[in-house]
């Protein structure tokens, strides 16, 4: 279960960045490659959360097809599961990973106090 420590530094970052705000989601690109189960991220996430101060603050991810890019031709293509690291244009073995294995937040939704003035 990787997803929960995955998920508890998740909740400190979020928690730094937000502070008293009141966090109404979080968004989350994933690459393939981290071999995150969706679900199980979820349920992680749920139980880190339950009754702290983000309880409640749903979870959004964004998956990320793995691509492979080729040093020799300069050919990219999205990495599939039967298939190796070698380019798939020219064959060659020069070939990096331009995305896949990311983890990054990329927004927080909060709300903002000012916002709710007014309101009953
Ligand atoms: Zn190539």
């Amino acid at each position: 279960m990787h997803e929960v420590s995955l998920c508890r530094s998740l909740a400190a970052a979020v928690t730094r960045a937000a502070g008293v705000r009141r966090v109404e989601a979080i968004h989350v690109d994933v690459g393939q490659l981290r071999q995150v189960v969706p679900e199980a991220m979820a349920h992680a996430w749920t139980f880190v959360v339950r009754d702290t101060g983000l309880d409640g603050a749903a979870l959004n991810l964004t998956s990320i097809p793995a691509v492979l890019a080729c040093d020799a031709c300069g050919a990219s293509a999205e990495l599939g599961p039967e298939l190796g690291f070698d380019c798939h244009t020219c064959g060659s073995a020069q070939t990096h990973l331009s995305s896949g294995e990311e983890f990054i937040l990329t927004a927080i939704d909060v709300s903002d106090p000012g916002d709710r003035r007014g309101e009953p």
